[in-house]
C-alpha cells in the first residue's frame, strides 16, 4: 500500500520496492550501512548520468579523491543491472533548487539514480546511446520509488533540472525529462491521493539559460571569445572572434574551468561557467570578426 504521509529517514525499504516492480537488483556489499548520515523526508528521485560509459557500482559506492562516496544510492549500469549501493544519504545533488526541496538540500530529499552512460550531448535527441535495457530500468526504479512514496511522476526531476543554474549540470543527457517522466508514470499507473506538487519555477537569473558547447554559433559565443581574448590572452589571446564555438575556444574554456575553483573541467559554458567567467548574455553586437 502506498504511503499517503510523507516518508522521514532512510529508504531501508528500497531493495524490496524495486524487485517488487521486476528488478533484477544486484545489492552491494555494505549497503545497509553506506552513506553521509540520514535522510530527512524524501520528497522525490533525481536522475544522473555518470558522464562515462563504463562507470562502475564500485565507483558510485566508494567516489573519488576529491568526493567520498557513495554519490547516490542506485546506480544502473548499460545492461539495465541495477545495483543498490547505498540507504543513507548520498553526495549526488549538490547546489540547486526546486519548489519542492529547499534549497542545496537535495541530497537529503532526494534518492539519486546515476547511469552509467557519457550523456552524449546537451542536445542529443530523446535516448540517444541509452539502450533499452538501462532506460526501462531506469523508469521502473523511478516509478517503483514514486509509487513507495504516494507521489506521481512530478517528482523525478534531472540533476540539469535543480542545478543546471546553479552548476552548469546537464545530466541527464540526451534524456527529455518531461517524455522520461511520461513513461514513468505510464509505469506508477494510478495511485490515489498522490501528494500535491507545486509547479517548477520560471527561470531567473540572467545566467539561467546560458549553454554553449562545442558547435554551437552566434553572437553570444562571440562575446565568449572577445571575454576570453581580453581578460585571459595568457591562454586566449590568439581566439578568433567569428562566433563559432570550435576546438580552439572548447580547449580556451577547458583552461578557465581548470584555473577556476568550483567549476567542472568540461569545456562548456552552463550558467556556473557563465558566471564566473561575467558573461554578458546578452550582446548586442558580437561579431567583428
Ligand atoms: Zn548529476
Amino acid at each position: 500500500m502506498p504511503r499517503t504521509t510523507p516518508w522521514a529517514g532512510d529508504p531501508v525499504w528500497l531493495a524490496d520496492v524495486l524487485r517488487a516492480e521486476g528488478i533484477e537488483l544486484v545489492e552491494f556489499p555494505g549497503w545497509q550501512n553506506r552513506g553521509h548520515g540520514d535522510f530527512k523526508d524524501i520528497r522525490g528521485v533525481m536522475v544522473h548520468h555518470t558522464g562515462s560509459d563504463n562507470a562502475t557500482a564500485a565507483s558510485i559506492a566508494y567516489g573519488r579523491p576529491d568526493l567520498r562516496g557513495p554519490l547516490s544510492q542506485l546506480h544502473i549500469a548499460r545492461d539495465g543491472t541495477v545495483t543498490v549501493v547505498a540507504v543513507g544519504v548520498a553526495w549526488h545533488a549538490g547546489r540547486g533548487m526546486y519548489p519542492w526541496i529547499p534549497t542545496n538540500m537535495g541530497n537529503w530529499h532526494l534518492i539519486g539514480i546515476e547511469c552509467a552512460n557519457s550523456g552524449t550531448s546537451p542536445t542529443a535527441p530523446h535516448r540517444h546511446n541509452w539502450p533499452d535495457a538501462q532506460y526501462f530500468a531506469l523508469v521502473k526504479c523511478c516509478a517503483a520509488i514514486n509509487r513507495r512514496l504516494s507521489q506521481t511522476a512530478a517528482r523525478t526531476i534531472g540533476h540539469k533540472e535543480y542545478a543546471g543554474r546553479a552548476q552548469g549540470k546537464w545530466d541527464p543527457g540526451a534524456i527529455d525529462m518531461d517524455l522520461l517522466r511520461r513513461d514513468i508514470q505510464a509505469q506508477i499507473g494510478d495511485i490515489s491521493r498522490s501528494a500535491p506538487t507545486p509547479r517548477p519555477p520560471v527561470p531567473v537569473g540572467e545566467y539561467a539559460d546560458v549553454l554553449l558547447f562545442r558547435g554551437t554559433e552566434g553572437p553570444l559565443v562571440a562575446e565568449l571569445q572577445r571575454l576570453l581574448r581580453s581578460a585571459h590572452p595568457e591562454f586566449a589571446g590568439h581566439l578568433a572572434v567569428d562566433g563559432d564555438f570550435g576546438p580552439e575556444t572548447e580547449a580556451a574554456v577547458r583552461v578557465f574551468q581548470r584555473r577556476t575553483p568550483g567549476l567542472k573541467v568540461d569545456g562548456i559554458v552552463g550558467p556556473a561557467t557563465a558566471a564566473a567567467l561575467r558573461l554578458n548574455p546578452a550582446p548586442a553586437t558580437a561579431v567583428t570578426a
